[in-house]
C-alpha cells in the first residue's frame, strides 16, 4: 500500500489528524505500519525480534525513536533511554551499536541557532550547555562500556552545530579506535570537501573517525526550505549525482581505513555491492569490525540476510517507543517509499520475480 502516493499523502494527512483529535487509531497503526518498521514500544519487546535476527547472523541496533518533543526531562529521558541501550548492547553480542538523534538530547531551535551563528540569550547558553553535558555523558558511558554509538544527522540548519559538537566527542574518545560515529547524509553536495576537512583535523590531532554514511532522509524538506527562503539548496541536483557522491565517499573512506571506520546505512545494491568490491580491492576482510552494513527494519531483508550469510557485519536498525512518538520516523519511511525508484518497489520486483521463479 505505502507504494502508491496519493494513498501515503491522504494516510500521512488522516493518521495525524486522527492522533492530534485523540481518535483510537493507534490500535490500528500499531498492527500495521508500525509492526512492520518497529521492534515495539519498550527495548524488552523488541528482544524476540533481535534473536530472531541474530539466529542468521542479522545483528540490531536499538533505535529510540520518539521525535518531536521539545522539553528538558523529555530531554533527559532520551540520555536514559540511550543510556540503557548502550548497557543493553554491552550485554548482548547481538547489538553492536547504541545510537540516538542530536535532537533527542537537545531543542531543535537551539542547534539551529547555533548553526546560523546567532547569539544565544543567557537561558539559552545554559541549555546549550546541558546538551554538551548530554552528549558527553552518553559519548563517556560508550567509551567505558567499548559500545560504539552512532549519532544521526538531521535537518542541514541545524547540521553544523551538531557537526562541531561530534567531532569534539570523536576527539575525546576515538583516540585508539571510532566509538563515536557521525553521520555523513550525502545528498548533499558539500559532503565529500567536509570529510576531506575532518581527514585532515583528525589527522592533525591523532583521533579515530567514525562515520555513518547515508543518502539521507529529509530531501523535499530541504529542496522546500532553500527555495522559500531563497538560498541555494544543500541537496544534489538529482539521484544519480547524490549515488555518486555516495559512492565517492565509499572509495575515498575504503582508502583510509586505518583512520575511518565506516556503518554504510543504505539500501541501495549498487552502492552495497561497490563495497564488497572495494573490500575485497583493499584485502579487507568481511568480518573487518571497521566496516558494518546497515538497513533499517522492515526493508531490504534481500540485502541483510544475504550479507549475513557471507559473513559480513550487518546490522538492521530497530526503532522502539510509543506508538505515537514514533510516528515522524513512520511517517518518513512511507513517504520515501512510495517513489518509483524507491525500495519498497524494487524488494516487490524482486519478490514478484521469486515467486515467479519458485512457480516455475
Ligand atoms: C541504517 C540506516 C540509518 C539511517 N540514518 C539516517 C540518518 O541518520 N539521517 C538521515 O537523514 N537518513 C538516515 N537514513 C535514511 C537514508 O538517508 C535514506 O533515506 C534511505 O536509506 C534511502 O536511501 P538508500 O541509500 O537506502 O537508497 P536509494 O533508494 O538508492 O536512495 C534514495 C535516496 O536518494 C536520495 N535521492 C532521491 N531522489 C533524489 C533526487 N532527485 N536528487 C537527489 N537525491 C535524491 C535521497 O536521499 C533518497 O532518500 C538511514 C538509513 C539507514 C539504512
Amino acid at each position: 500500500m505505502i507504494k502508491r502516493e496519493p494513498l501515503v499523502k491522504v494516510g500521512t494527512f488522516l493518521t495525524n489528524f486522527a492522533l492530534k483529535t485523540h481518535l483510537p487509531v493507534e490500535g490500528l497503526i500499531k498492527s500495521t505500519v508500525f509492526d512492520h518498521f518497529c521492534g515495539g514500544v519498550t527495548e524488552d519487546d523488541c528482544l524476540p525480534v533481535i534473536e530472531k535476527m541474530y539466529s542468521k547472523g542479522v545483528s540490531s541496533v536499538l533505535d529510540y525513536s520518539a521525535e518531536g518533543k521539545e522539553e528538558e526531562n523529555h530531554f533527559d529521558f532520551t540520555v536514559e533511554k540511550t543510556l540503557k541501550t548502550i548497557d543493553f548492547s554491552h550485554q548482548h553480542e547481538s547489538i553492536p551499536f547504541a545510537v540516538f538523534k542530536p535532537t533527542g538530547v537537545g531543542r531543535f531551535k537551539i542547534f539551529e541557532k547555533m548553526t546560523a551563528e546567532e547569539p544565544l540569550t543567557e537561558e539559552e547558553n545554559a541549555e546549550w550547555e546541558r546538551i554538551i553535558e548530554r552528549f558527553d555523558k552518553i559519548c563517556k558511558t560508550a567509551y567505558e562500556k567499548d559500545v560504539p554509538v552512532l549519532i544521526d544527522a538531521e535537518e542541514s540548519w541545524m547540521q553544523y552545530a551538531a557537526d562541531n559538537l561530534i567531532e569534539e566527542m570523536m576527539q575525546r574518545y576515538n583516540k585508539k579506535k571510532a566509538i563515536v560515529y557521525n553521520t555523513l547524509q550525502l545528498y548533499k553536495w558539500n559532503r565529500f570537501d567536509y570529510l576531506e576537512d575532518l581527514h585532515k583535523r583528525a589527522s592533525e590531532k591523532g583521533y579515530k573517525i567514525g562515520l555513518k554514511l547515508v543518502r539521507g532522509a529529509y530531501m523535499e524538506k530541504e529542496r522546500e526550505r532553500a527555495s522559500k527562503k531563497g538560498y541555494i539548496s544543500p541537496i544534489c541536483k538529482d539521484k544519480p549525482t547524490t549515488d555518486d557522491n555516495y559512492d565517492s565517499v565509499l572509495k575515498y573512506v575504503m582508502e583510509r581505513i586505518d583512520t575511518i571506520s565506516i556503518f554504510a546505512g543504505t539500501h541501495n545494491e549498487k552502492s552495497t555491492m561497490l563495497l564488497l568490491k572495494l573490500m575485497e580491492k583493499h584485502q579487507i576482510s568481511p568480518n573487518d569490525p571497521r566496516v558494518w552494513f546497515g538497513q533499517l527494519y522492515g526493508m531490504s531483508d534481500h540485502i541483510s540476510y544475504n550479507l549475513s550469510n557471507m559473513g559480513y557485519n550487518v546490522a538492521k536498525y530497530l526503532p522502539f517507543g510509543p506508538v505515537r512518538d514514533v510516528m515522524p520516523y513512520l511517517i518518513r519511511r512511507a513517504e520515501e517509499n512510495t517513489s518509483v525508484a524507491g525500495q519498497t518497489n524494487r524488494e516487490l520486483m524482486l519478490l514478484r520475480k521469486e515467486k515467479e521463479r519458485r512457480k516455475l
